[in-house]
């Protein structure tokens, strides 16, 4: 929200970043969350004091506020949050700012434009359906990660799996992936190497084991990749 020249008070520094309260507005290539952050981090680092506001306090100004934490103190999206709404219950960013802040932490907090420009699935979605690549998370041993049976190279874990079709059922879906090569004649799902790994369908199906619709709907065989189970499950850290 812009304050007037007129309005302004003395010895106070105004920046002012228009940015929309949309689902659909990217805050990542626009730099929106990148310049408002480092007039935070400027000041925070001086010795001065910030007020981030918007309109009502809730979406814009939060996500400037967590990604000023998630950046300096290497928070986690969901840490930061928890922060924020410790002092502002009210925090809530929309549904389209959270996914890219999403995208912010699974990307390093890399705070380059550029690096966010591909994640825009390129496919015929409604323009409202802001959907992005994620990278695979990291290759921690502590869960259950995936491998490509022709290359190795690591496509997912647990956390990128975003349904399960039955409990013994050998096909997985998940989210949409940055090594993905989908193919939209032939609906097959393939590794940057070439193999085949599975399907997808662009506007969802119908699950056979719940019977819910799901959406999107990318679908991985399990017989196209190697499971590494977690390797730590079984020790026991407790006292
Ligand atoms: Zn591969
Ligand atoms: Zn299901």
């Amino acid at each position: 929200m812009k304050i007037a020249e007129k309005d302004r008070l003395v010895n106070i520094r105004y920046f002012y970043y228009p940015v929309l309260d949309l689902q659909e507005q990217d805050v990542l290539v626009n730099q929106f969350l990148f310049k408002s952050m480092a007039v935070v981090f400027e000041c925070m680092k001086n010795g001065n004091r910030v007020l981030i506001h918007c309109i009502s306090g809730i979406s814009r100004s939060v996500s400037v506020a967590v990604s000023y934490l998630m950046f300096s103190r290497r928070f986690s999206l969901d840490e930061a949050l928890l922060q924020v709404r410790s002092i502002r219950p009210s925090a809530s960013p929309n549904i389209g700012f959270l996914s890219q802040l999403r995208l912010y932490e699974r990307m390093g907090y890399s705070n380059c434009p550029s690096d966010y420009e591909k994640f825009r699935l390129e496919l015929e979605l409604p323009e409202h359906i802001y959907v992005i690549y994620r990278f695979p998370v990291s290759n921690r041993l502590d869960i259950t990660r995936y491998k490509c049976k022709s290359c190795r190279k690591l496509l997912f874990s647990e956390q990128n799996v975003s349904h399960k079709i039955e409990a013994f059922c050998d096909k997985v879906l998940i989210e949409p992936m940055i090594w993905m090569n989908v193919d939209k004649d032939t609906c097959s799902v393939k590794h940057i190497c070439g193999a085949k790994l599975g399907n997808f369908r662009l506007y969802g199906q119908k699950c056979k084991g719940c019977q819910n619709f799901v959406s999107p709907w990318i679908q991985i065989n399990e017989s196209a990749v190697d499971k590494v189970a977690c390797l730590i499950s079984n020790m026991n850290f407790r006292k």
